[in-house]
């Protein structure tokens, strides 16, 4: 059983972010997920399809947590597009994720909004993994750490019980897509800034709550980046659209827990 660093066994968590990829076609490699899901019952799989197969896959694959890749911070209104927290749970979410990169860089949210989002969220019953991570400028520069902490002062979402359902996923945006990952030393060094902002804002609270780490995680770097330690799991992208590459993920984080 690995522990962290704050001497807390958290469950290992593994999410999948289709991003904008998949038609009902893909169902099959869902059950093929489920199917592997299923065999890892100390482990917590996601799947956060495009909003089109959501309901779709929660019917497909009951065995599998699925989730949003966004909501907006209203419950209704005029807001063409968009879709709020409370349809993802109708839909048969169980969580959303907030704040990511791409959301950040091509439709313009900035930490408030993604913070009125995961409240949003919450308030609808859904579980939050909230993204956070550093350009490469900013990495460079020396800044990353700082960077991600003011995107957490802003972003975290506040009021009671807040703590219970909510993820940290740290994507460095420079690592995600692109095959590159930081090295091991800088993985542990944000995921311990991120746990120490955690236990500040929430106190003992910010000690069971999950950091995923994100970027370009694949079949042959995942044991190496789930051992660091504070790493409770992976956001997943381009490794989760085929069932075997992620399965080989999910297969490292349960070694890993085994061991
Ligand atoms: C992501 O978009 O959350 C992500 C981590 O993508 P990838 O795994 O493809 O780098």
């Amino acid at each position: 059983m690995k522990f962290t660093g704050h001497t807390m066994a958290l469950r290992p968590y593994i999410v999948g972010n289709w991003k904008m990829n998949g038609t009902r076609a893909m169902l099959a490699e869902a059950r093929a997920i489920g199917r592997v899901a299923s065999r890892y019952p100390d482990i917590d799989v996601g799947l956060a399809p495009p909003f089109t197969l959501l309901h779709p896959m929660v019917e497909a694959v009951p065995e599998l947590e699925v989730g949003g890749q966004d909501c907006h911070a209203s419950v209704s209104g005029a807001f063409t597009g968009d879709i709020s927290a409370a349809m993802l749970a109708d839909a048969g979410a169980r969580f959303t994720i907030v704040g990511h990169s791409e959301r950040r860089q091509f439709h313009g949210e900035g930490n408030e909004e993604v913070r009125g989002k995961a409240e949003a969220a919450l308030a609808a019953d859904l579980s939050v993994i909230l993204c956070v991570g550093e350009t490469e400028v900013e990495r460079d520069s020396g800044h990353a750490e700082a960077v991600v902490s003011a995107q957490l002062d802003g972003s975290l979402p506040r009021g009671q019980g807040a703590a219970a359902k909510l993820a940290i996923a740290y994507e460095p945006v420079w690592a995600i897509g692109t095959g590159r990952v930081p090295q091991v030393s800088d993985v542990a060094a944000m995921h311990r800034a991120i746990r120490a902002k955690l236990l500040a804002v929430y106190g003992e609270a910010g000690a069971g709550v999950r950091i995923l780490y994100g970027g370009s995680v694949n079949a042959g770097n995942a044991a190496e980046l789930l051992a660091v330690d504070e790493v409770a799991g992976a956001l997943v992208g381009g490794a989760s659209l085929v069932a075997e590459s992620f399965a080989a993920i999910i297969n490292a984080a349960n070694m890993l827990h085994d061991a």
